[in-house]
């Protein structure tokens, strides 16, 4: 996936805006505790402590905090998490005391009030502060961003970005909701038709983590004449990764969304068939990798389909 980065200007404002709305709910949020889970005041202490690693902490940091909430809330053999899970299914029944504390949790980290167009930091700027064109997830789909038209002459006031993605769900770890580093601007089909409310396994890379490059890459499957271009729409492509990244494409069904795009990668094969006809002199003015690519080619993670398709013309020898 394109790797995210949040400078430190980001993580201030993050933690300015959203440290301020956490403070005022955890006044609130006293002892005794009435009506919450026994294990309430640990969990309330534990967040307490971990402010700062809840609302601007890496991805390992989030992941050690879903252990040590894991601990704090194990009682009768369960916890906060194995609860969350539970209340997914319909036929669960619900307890008070849980669900007192998921409504105070949702307040203390409260999403609908991030994605508000208000003033200030919230979810726009957080998507503006990305700068991305492409899904990081599957890199096929815009993330379309237009911010606010201060033209009032402009005839219509166009506002709109992609959905954040909660990585790691809001709907089981509840207090990850507003976390920055747990917040991907992502295309729809990742968010809501193919991640939902589904945990990724632990492996999968996390979008912030600079350590994993992008370990994915594509070929065609199909006969030698549809590969060299010579007849079309008989190829299939595959996605493969090595380590965690095969997991990341099984995940995001990747090989089988991107056999959509079969037209645009015969697209590529036909102008590098075309390019091999001409003659000397049409290929001696034409910047070869940029014509046949389509765009320059290290602007590939900027372009829609441009991983796979700078994969595909490595493999065959285009590039
Ligand atoms: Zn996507």
């Amino acid at each position: 996936m394109l790797k995210l980065d949040t400078s430190n200007t980001v993580q201030s404002r993050h933690l300015t805006t959203l440290g301020q709305r956490f403070d005022e709910e955890m006044a609130k949020w006293k002892a005794p505790f009435s009506g919450y889970p026994s294990f309430t005041a640990s969990l309330h202490q534990l967040l307490l402590n971990n402010r700062q690693a809840i609302l601007v902490g890496s991805g390992a940091q989030l992941q050690a905090l879903i252990q040590a909430v894991d601990i704090a809330t194990r009682s009768t053999g369960s916890t906060l998490t194995r609860y969350m899970h539970d209340r997914q299914q319909k036929s669960f029944t619900k307890q008070k005391d849980m669900e007192k504390l998921i409504e105070t949790l949702g307040k203390v980290f409260d999403y609908d009030k991030f994605i508000y167009k208000s003033q200030g930091w919230n979810a726009y700027k957080l998507v503006e502060s990305h700068g991305l064109r492409i899904c990081p997830y599957c890199h096929l789909n815009h993330v379309n961003y237009h911010g606010q038209v201060t033209d009032k002459t402009a005839p219509k006031k166009l506002e709109m970005r992609p959905p954040l993605d909660h990585f790691l769900p809001k709907s089981i770890y509840p207090y990850l909701a507003v976390s920055l580093h747990n917040l991907v601007p992502s295309c729809h089909q990742c968010n809501s038709s193919i991640k939902g409310d589904e945990v990724p396994d632990s492996s999968i890379p996390h979008p912030f983590d600079a350590a994993s490059a992008l370990g994915l890459s594509f070929g065609i499957k199909g006969s030698a004449l549809a590969i060299h271009g010579v007849t079309n729409g008989e190829i299939s492509l595959t996605v493969t990764g090595n380590t965690a990244w095969d997991e990341f494409a099984r995940f995001f069904c990747l090989e089988e969304r991107y056999q959509w795009y079969t037209p645009e990668v015969n697209d590529m094969l036909k102008r590098k068939r075309d390019m091999d006809d001409s003659d000397k002199v049409v290929q001696s003015l034409v910047r070869l990798p940029a014509f046949i690519l389509g765009f320059e080619p290290d602007e590939f993670e900027k372009r829609a389909l441009g991983i796979c398709l700078q994969s595909i013309a490595r493999q065959q020898g285009i590039l």
